[in-house]
């Protein structure tokens, strides 16, 4: 039973997630997370408290799923690209110093990266900070398509496929993809943030596709045989997310 009639606005806690219930003027309950972590319900103003409760806990996979979506993406704001930060190339931690330029753009000079920043991308405004991983990206896909030929050389002929064309693209839910009817294959660019036999762990697990799509007993037979490391060089890729969008 409710002890008071329901008040506009209520902090609620359901199974350990608080809840920001407002009752307003509404035809049904509706749920949102905010880029800020917060749960929100809005309810039709006759709605009880149970009910509410009943509606969040019917939704809590999707809620979490929610938060854990903002918590990777917190972690990804925390990448500044500011003066005095280290990035990863090629594995190394490599310091970043920001220089004045005409022009917002990234290169290695021996063992800095160096970013030209102009007046409007210099700060750790959300736009000046996308416009610096937008240079960094773009150097990323120089290195890695410098790096590649080599790379796919030596590959091909250890697990004896050839790809029909190799395309280089910045992706941010995998580090290669294999498109096993045309046999072509796309390497993230981001992984010239890694050490370079995470590349070569890549490539030859891409290239293992031309012989069997699926990850099943063979396809790991197959990594065993052409690339014994498989699975360090998948632990550091797990350990270290590019965080660059
Ligand atoms: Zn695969």
């Amino acid at each position: 039973m409710s002890n008071a009639s329901p008040q506009p606005v209520r902090v609620l806690t359901v199974h350990g997630l608080k809840v920001e219930v407002t009752w307003k003027s509404v035809k049904r309950l509706s749920l949102t997370v905010t880029s800020s972590s917060r749960i929100r319900v809005s309810c039709p103003s006759r709605t009880r408290e149970g009910e509410v409760i009943a509606f969040v806990t019917s939704r809590e996979g999707w809620i979490q799923a929610a938060l854990e979506r903002q918590s990777s993406r917190s972690a990804d704001t925390r990448s500044l690209l500011a003066n005095g930060d280290t990035q990863r190339i090629w594995g190394v931690s490599t310091p970043l110093v920001l220089e004045p330029g005409t022009s917002t753009r990234a290169r290695l000079a021996g063992n800095t990266l160096v970013i030209y920043v102009t007046s409007s991308t210099y700060g750790n405004d959300e736009t000046a900070v996308q416009a610096r991983r937008a240079a960094l990206r773009a150097l990323l896909a120089e290195e890695l398509r410098s790096a590649l030929p080599d790379v796919v050389e030596k590959c091909e002929a250890v697990v004896g496929r050839h790809a029909s064309l190799w395309r280089v693209r910045y992706m941010t839910s995998r580090w290669g993809s294999c498109n096993t009817r045309t046999g072509a294959i796309t390497i993230n660019s981001a992984l010239a943030t890694e050490s370079p036999r995470c590349l070569e762990g890549v490539v030859t697990h891409e290239l293992c596709h031309l012989w069997d799509r699926r990850h099943d007993a063979r396809f790991h037979s197959l990594m065993d045989d052409f690339f014994p490391d498989w699975r360090e060089a998948r632990a550091e890729l797990r350990a270290n997310p590019p965080l660059l969008r």
